[in-house]
């Protein structure tokens, strides 16, 4: 039993102050700052892509690092007076070697779709040879129609780039069209098993084998397995591709050490890109690790394809990395994999389809076609009774990529909050007692609809009831308390 006055805390004094700081210009700002805190303290988060970074790295953000600019590299920058910013990026450069292993650590990236594009035109640089733009025929990048793009593709030796495709749960910036990724790469995709929902691997080499990708990208958004790293390499070395992993869901969990040996990228991939915010619990941004034949190239990630760095987001990204290095977080990464596997167990035993059947990492994806439903409405339904989640397609998904069948549910946010196995078989319970008491809705004209639902009577209120129940036994940010 704590007696510690919790208005009293240096994070409580820390965080009304500044506020008071704010409200003094903008109180409207400063109002919607807190009642943010209020609704997350108040929605039980299961999107797997989110966390809580902690007050340390939230502080570590709102300072005059903001105001400076670095471009360029430690110790080579365009801009003079970057004596601290050199510091900040040092320190958390060398705790991501130090935490991943990685001979090479590049912590500018703004977000992780800016990490895969410095990753991208790494290899591109590192192996194809670069004309100039002008022999490709192109104007301006923003002129750029589909034949443009087809010259440049040309000019750039029509790289082939491997992927897992979305319904598997690969993500948009692995080679596919609404993202730039998808114009400079030709791409195909590898799937999962039909039966097992698994990873095929003799199919991934199957298809590295006729496609010759330059790049061979793992990694992904919504795949509820382990990948075996290792035999991804062994596939990417006997084409002659790359092997980029993409572990921006899962960073925490090799960060934890809960990921390591064939299912840790870092040993097995040349080049590895993350965001810093989901299971690593860091602050918003993206991050690059190579070994060093990629180095220069990588380093030249500013101005090739971002803008200056960030270097108040890279001091947070820094002390998240140092928290990331004390055996607590490995605590942590064990109990967010031990936690997704009570709410996988929890549905199932309720009658619940999990697509593999399971899950081995921080997310399952719920195949809601059972309950009658589409994802759009099971993510409709959920979030009325206070659950928060997002749809996502399973594969081979009958609802195709917009309405989808599926939700996809992790565990990091409410592993920060405390929540145990007990806990999380709660919230299986919660889940599957509202969607077994939502029905498919109809559109204004009568007809059926994949978006509207209709839920029981009284259920929102009574599940959101017994969220908040379960949420106020594990407060959020517990040493804030903004009076
Ligand atoms: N890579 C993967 C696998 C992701 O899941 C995501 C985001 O969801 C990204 C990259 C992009 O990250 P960001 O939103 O920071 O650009």
């Amino acid at each position: 039993m704590t007696t510690e006055n919790m208005s009293a805390t240096p994070e409580s004094t820390a965080f009304r102050t500044a506020l008071d700081v704010v409200r003094g210009v903008e109180p409207r700002i400063a109002d919607a700052i807190g009642a943010e805190i209020e609704d997350q303290r108040a929605s039980l988060k299961l999107i797997a892509s989110e966390n809580y970074a902690s007050p340390a790295v939230l502080l570590a953000m709102g300072n005059w690092f903001s105001d400076k600019y670095a471009e360029g590299t430690i110790g080579r920058r365009f801009y003079a007076g970057c004596r601290n910013v050199d510091t900040v990026e040092a320190i958390a450069a060398e705790h991501a070697r130090e935490l991943f292993g990685a001979q090479h650590a590049y912590v500018q990236p703004h977000s992780g779709i800016d990490a895969n594009l410095v990753a991208f035109w790494a290899v591109l640089a590192q192996r194809v040879e670069l004309p100039a733009l002008e022999q490709a025929g192109v104007r301006q990048v923003n002129d750029l129609g589909e034949e443009d793009w087809e010259r440049l593709r040309k000019a750039l030796g029509d790289q082939r780039m491997l992927g897992m495709s979305l319904d598997a749960g690969g993500h948009l910036t692995h080679g596919f069209r609404p993202n730039i990724s998808g114009k400079m790469f030709h791409q195909r995709s590898y799937g999962t098993d039909p039966e097992t929902g698994l990873l095929d691997y003799d199919a991934v080499r199957a298809a590295a084998r006729e496609f010759r990708p330059l790049i061979l990208i793992a990694g992904y958004s919504a795949y509820p397995r382990r990948v075996n790293f290792r035999i991804m390499r062994e596939i990417a070395d006997e084409v002659g591709a790359t092997l980029m992993v993409d572990m921006a869901h899962f960073a925490g969990l090799v960060a934890g050490k809960v990921l390591t040996g064939d299912f840790d990228p870092v040993p097995h991939a040349q080049i590895v890109t993350t965001t810093t915010h989901k299971s690593l619990r860091g602050p918003r941004g993206g991050m690059v690790l190579c070994d060093d034949s990629l180095a220069d190239q990588v380093d030249r990630g500013c101005p090739m394809v971002l803008g200056g760095p960030l270097p108040h987001v890279m001091a947070a990204k820094a002390v998240a990395l140092a928290e990331a290095r004390q055996p607590a977080f490995q605590d942590y990464a064990q109990r967010v994999v031990d936690n997704a596997r009570a709410l996988a167990d929890g549905l199932t035993r309720r009658g619940a389809r999990l697509v593999t059947g399971g899950t081995d990492n921080h997310l399952a994806l719920l195949d809601v076609s059972g309950y009658g439903l589409t994802g759009r409405q099971a993510e409709g339904a959920l979030l009325d009774a206070g659950i928060v989640t997002n749809r996502n397609a399973i594969p081979r998904d009958p609802n195709g990529a917009w309405y989808t069948s599926g939700i996809r549910l992790g565990t990091p946010a409410l592993t920060t909050r405390g929540l145990t196995a007990d806990g999380f078989d709660e919230v299986a319970e919660l889940i599957d007692s509202v969607l077994r008491r939502t029905t498919p809705g109809t559109a204004k004209s009568g007809k059926p609809s994949k978006a509207t639902y209709v839920l029981g009577e009284g259920v929102a209120k009574e599940v959101a009831g017994r969220a908040a129940d379960l949420l106020d036994k594990h407060p959020l940010y517990p040493r804030v308390d903004l009076g």
